[in-house]
């Protein structure tokens, strides 16, 4: 079970702003530096977080984009006991995507001892600009653990679903759960077949649901947004929303039997911005397929 809470100042208090030049003690073993690509994808941008201490040096999880400035204050942030940066144990990363891992081999580049990087390899179906190989490829339940003044262990869940090669991390001690894209805050996370998957990211979404009760997790750290109190009430919202979007999915392709994405787009997301449209009908063909594929047909 997690240690008693550790975390520095609440939740919501205001030092908990995202920054990009600083990082953000979180936790006393968790900082978060967030790397300057804010956008309508990203949000203020991609956290990255730094797990351990001067004594154990850090994993970092999601590098980010590829941004010099930003590897160089990761590596900074990273400090050894003599105040040296670059102590890092091990690169994580959550998904290929571009806004996540490929600070990866960037970062790697700057440390002498090379720490390896790991995640899952990107599948066949990933877009171009979206490959990513991986040091080391993880297994389901692995622990990266590292230790310094105390250990810090950091347990792999799969969850496709957003990326067929995605995984979350559970930082066992303090009962904090890495979500990546799968769990975001303050915007919905996009499922963009064929490398996203409706039917996944819900098993997923269950799969999260499992792990957190099972380890007592107690806060979720997103990759884009601030920290998210209330896990288990989370996931069960995000799930209840998605089901909800597939049924109003459902009732607009029942509407227009003839119909195609563009037909069924206004008619499924008329409570969604216009502008959200382009990126939420990645979401509706993913609905689509799922539905379809709950039908009988095979996936694609
Ligand atoms: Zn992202």
């Amino acid at each position: 079970m997690p240690r008693p809470s550790q975390t520095l100042t609440p939740a919501s208090s205001p030092t908990h702003d995202w920054q990009y030049h600083t990082p953000v003690a979180l936790w006393r073993n968790v900082l978060r530096l967030t790397a300057p690509n804010p956008s309508l994808m990203t949000g203020p941008g991609t956290n990255s977080y730094l797990v351990g201490e001067p004594a154990s040096g850090f994993i970092v999880v999601d590098p980010g984009p590829p941004d010099a400035e930003h590897v160089q204050r990761l590596w900074e942030a990273c400090r050894d006991t003599q105040g040296r940066g670059g102590h890092i144990a091990l690169i994580a990363c959550t998904h290929s995507h571009a806004d996540h891992a490929p600070a990866a081999p960037l970062l790697q580049a700057l440390c002498p001892q090379r720490p390896p990087i790991v995640g899952l390899p990107s599948a066949p179906t990933a877009r171009s600009g979206c490959h990513f190989v991986p040091d080391r490829a993880l297994q389901p339940g692995e622990k990266l653990q590292i230790a310094g003044t105390e250990s810090h262990t950091l347990h792999a869940v799969f969850t496709p679903g957003h990326a067929a090669n995605h995984v979350c991390f559970v930082l066992e001690e303090d009962g904090l759960l890495f979500s990546g894209d799968h769990i975001l805050n303050g915007s919905t996370t996009v499922i963009d077949p064929p490398d996203g998957h409706m039917g996944d990211y819900l098993d997923s979404l269950d799969r999260l649901h499992q792990r957190c009760e099972a380890m007592g997790v107690q806060h979720i750290l997103p990759a884009h947004g601030g920290v998210i109190d209330a896990p288990l009430q989370t996931i069960a919202q995000l799930k209840a929303h998605r089901l909800k979007r597939g049924a109003k999915v459902a009732a607009a392709m029942q509407a227009q039997p003839d119909g195609d994405l563009d037909s069924w787009l206004p008619l499924a997301y008329d409570d969604v911005a216009p502008h959200i449209w382009p990126v939420a009908r990645r979401s509706l063909q993913a609905h689509v397929e799922h539905l379809r594929g709950a039908a009988g047909q095979t996936r694609p």
